[in-house]
């Protein structure tokens, strides 16, 4: 361990979800004076997420300056073939240390606060709140274990998100409803920087804001800043929430003044308007790839539950297991089974799942060539245009190794910007239905935000840049050496004077999963997937 510290401190403020779309400069000067000054005197521009741009991969990106093809989280879910089973990732899954780890071992204090795909939480020189991804403030979401009891005495209503109750609908009443919930859950997020900060010298701190992503995903006709002019009311509101996360950001900004802290603002992925829903899984049963569950499978299956609900009760919350999609998996060839923005499309081959259906080799290459072509040719009912961007191999899509890309698909579906996908299939639907001009679903987008300020950060308008970029930047700013393995280079231009920067020899890391730590228990799994489906993330 080095204790070697030359460079600045630095608190990253992240922003789940933040485009410049809401966070525009008319917002910003209306009712969020700290983030206006940060922006007026930094260096700031858009931050391109990865590929999915979607939380777990983002995030981890991240904090480990790799893509998702090395440190291996790519969505929600993964896939085992044997068991034909899916389960939770988590972080315990990320194959290179995050930098909480990795600037541990070069003597910096770390604290990471929500940060998503945190847990389990590893040891650290300093302390760990972890973020979405975590089965709740019940779970040992905290490193020390100790940090958890201090923090629900002081917070006892701590949560990593605030939830919504979308029953009470979005207009003006409704925002009145959950909006204060939202603002609460931004003071959870001050009220722990304090109290770690009151702990621990940190060097560099992290916090995380994830309601930004949920606004935008339920309401985003009121903030974007071209229709929110439309909706004066639900606009004025929502001035009141913005107003209250600029406070949160200032309390920050003050635990960065004490120590001369640099400080970032980024987000792991942008939104937009979500112009269509997608439904692979109706065009797979229309191409005869897969057999929707007949009427009778159906009742049987409805009479099994009900037997084994009486006998054993499922897991409140317990993953929807291939066998229980509205499809009869046994007996069919391809289904999409798991959703990370892209769509990862399995096929049922033999001898590598229990009722494999598709030959190895040459049916398995031809069934692949041919969906391949057939997604590519289904055409936006509106535009004319595909709906896919891009139609791949996980490797080719994530440059993913052979035994990590098994766990997320034979066929990865990339749609075009704004178009969201579903696994569901009620017999009746469409393979797209465009969104009505009413609806207020915002979606992922690749486009996020990132900001740097402080002493010797240049004030200018930056280059649009990759997430990957990230981390190596971070290190640059602290002084600290780079890991081998990183993907991301550093943003020197954010810099009024070049920095030295230095890399890690003599040290290298293999990318195989961190074995320390051991994957979520089926109960934590359940917590996490109910969490994630309350929300709306998962179906
Ligand atoms: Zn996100």
């Amino acid at each position: 361990m080095t204790t070697a510290k030359q460079g600045k401190k630095i608190v990253i403020i992240g922003l789940d979800g933040a485009t410049w779309n809401v966070f525009d400069d008319s917002l910003l000067k209306s009712c969020m004076p700290n983030f206006w000054r940060l922006k007026h005197k930094g260096f700031s521009g858009v931050l391109r997420s990865t590929e999915p741009p979607i939380t777990p991969a983002a995030w981890t990106t991240c904090i480990t300056g790799c893509s998702p093809g090395k440190h291996g989280i790519i969505g929600w879910h993964k896939y085992d073939h044997g068991r034909d089973k899916l389960s939770m990732s988590s972080a315990a899954d990320c194959a290179v240390p995050n930098m909480w780890r990795e600037l541990s071992e070069q003597g910096y204090k770390v604290v990471s606060i929500n940060v998503p795909w945190t847990y389990p939480c590893s040891p650290v020189n300093g302390a760990i709140i972890a973020g979405y991804g975590c089965p709740g403030p019940a779970s040992d979401f905290t490193y020390p274990a100790r940090l958890k009891e201090q923090l629900l005495s002081e917070i006892p209503d701590y949560d990593i998100v605030a939830s919504w109750d979308k029953s009470v609908g979005y207009d003006i009443n409704g925002l009145n409803f959950n909006l204060p919930r939202v603002e609460r859950s931004f003071e959870h997020r001050v009220q722990a920087a304090r109290l770690v900060s009151s702990q621990i010298n940190w060097d560099i701190m992290m916090v995380q804001f994830h309601d930004t992503d949920l606004l935008c995903h339920h309401i985003w006709p009121y903030l974007d800043k071209k229709t929110r002019n439309d909706y004066p009311d639900q606009r004025d509101r929502l001035a009141v929430t913005f107003t209250k996360l600029d406070a949160a950001i200032g309390e920050l900004l003050k635990l960065a003044q004490k120590k001369d802290a640099l400080v970032a603002v980024v987000s792991d992925h942008g939104l937009c308007r979500k112009t269509a829903k997608l439904k692979p899984n109706v065009l797979l049963c229309r191409w005869r790839y897969l057999r929707p569950k007949n009427g009778l499978s159906r009742l049987t299956e409805r009479f099994v539950r009900r037997i084994v609900s009486r006998s054993k009760r499922r897991t409140r919350g317990a993953l929807k297991q291939p066998q229980e999609f509205e499809f009869d998996w046994a007996g069919s060839k391809a289904m999409m089974m798991t959703m990370a923005v892209n769509g990862h499309l399995f096929l049922n081959v033999k001898g590598r799942q229990p009722n494999g259906k598709v030959g190895p080799s040459g049916e398995y290459s031809r069934i692949i060539k041919e969906l391949s072509e057939l997604f590519g040719k289904v055409l936006n009912p509106v535009t004319g245009q595909p709906v896919f961007a891009k139609v791949g191999s996980p490797q080719k899509i994530y440059g993913l190794n052979a035994v990590k890309q098994s766990r997320f698909g034979d066929l990865v579906l990339v749609p075009q910007s704004g178009i969201e996908m579903s696994l569901s299939h009620s017999g009746k639907d469409r393979a797209v239905e465009m969104m009505g001009d009413d609806s207020l679903a915002g979606a992922h987008c690749y486009e996020g935000i990132y900001l740097f300020c402080g002493k010797a950060i240049r004030a200018s308008d930056g280059p649009v840049t990759d997430i990957v970029n990230v981390a190596p930047t971070i290190y640059a700013a602290l002084g600290a050496k780079l890991p081998n393995y990183m993907d991301g280079t550093v943003l020197d231009d954010i810099f009024e004077k070049k920095v030295n920067i230095t890399y890690q020899t003599g040290r290298i890391v293999t990318v195989d999963g961190d074995s320390n730590r051991k994957a979520l228990s089926s109960n934590e799994e359940a917590e996490v997937n109910r969490r994630l489906s309350a929300l709306g993330y998962v179906e």
